[in-house]
């Protein structure tokens, strides 16, 4: 019998202490700096910030990694600087768009999920280019930093149409400039009388990159276009969308803006 004694009183010590040194080491973890696989250079260190990735995720940056430039689209260490100018980081790089044949068919895509989703779409030819920001005048209008230029032109007697894109930018990046550009296009054919207010033609070209990102799941260009704070792009774009209610497809687009926008003296006699 006694030997039992000296059994029970260890297991009785270890049922009080055991939950103690967890408890314990549970709250030194919570008080000892994050110590965590840094998301740039991948090794354990000591965290010294968070940034958010391509996807807008919340990731750990080491010291070292947090000092070195960011990327121009989302917060992480750039490595590449794209022939446009721009600094990338290791993600947004990989599917970068720097080529014309890449960019006709990203554009040709564009063009098709404008036409299915927001039945969004006009019969023309379109030629596109991509280039640096001098090849493409985008220095033009330095203030919007723009990324990319639609160009209706009429060369003898005929319309020519050119949607200019800024080189190496990251895909999603690309699509949504692509989508910005093109309503810019289909602006131009169906509502000509809004092309001399800025804030409304730009607002409205943002409004479809916007409604295009959502319908693609893109949350990050989609926070990109509310995050804007000049009074053209982005207070177009929140002046566009309050204007828009529920209208959901190009024609209903449309008549919102007619609407508010009549055309003066005799009816579009196009
Ligand atoms: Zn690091
Ligand atoms: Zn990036
Ligand atoms: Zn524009």
């Amino acid at each position: 019998m006694p030997k039992h004694i000296p059994i029970l009183l260890v297991l009785l010590a270890a049922a009080i202490i055991v939950p103690v040194l967890l408890s314990a080491q549970t709250k030194e973890e919570e008080e000892a700096p994050a110590y965590a696989k840094c998301a740039h250079c991948r090794k354990e260190k000591f965290v010294s910030v968070r940034a958010k990735d391509k996807t807008g995720k919340s990731v750990p940056l080491c010291y070292e990694c947090a000092m070195l430039p960011r990327c121009e689209y989302c917060q992480m260490p750039s490595e590449v600087k794209t022939d446009g100018g721009d600094n990338l980081c290791r993600d947004c790089a990989k599917d970068c768009v720097k080529d014309k044949t890449e960019a006709e068919k990203v554009m040709k895509d564009v063009r098709q999920v404008l036409t299915m989703k927001f039945k969004m779409t006009t019969k023309h030819k379109i030629i596109y280019e991509v280039g640096t920001r001098k090849d493409l005048n985008l220095e033009a209008d330095g203030e919007h930093n723009e990324l990319g230029w639609f160009d209706p032109k009429t060369i003898r007697n005929k319309p020519q149409y050119t949607i200019r894109i800024l080189t190496g930018l990251p895909r999603d990046v690309f699509r949504s400039v692509g989508a910005h550009e093109l309503a810019h296009d289909w602006m131009n054919e169906e509502l000509p009388h809004l092309s001399d207010k800025p804030e409304i033609r730009e607002g409205f070209a943002e409004f479809v990159a916007w409604s295009f990102s959502k319908a693609e799941g893109n949350k990050r260009m989609m926070d990109y276009t509310e995050g804007r704070t000049d009074e053209v792009y982005g207070g177009g774009f929140r002046k566009v969308k309050a204007m828009m209610g529920d209208a959901k497809t190009a024609s209903e687009w449309k008549n919102v803006l007619l609407k508010e926008f009549p055309l003066k003296g005799k009816k579009n006699d196009r």
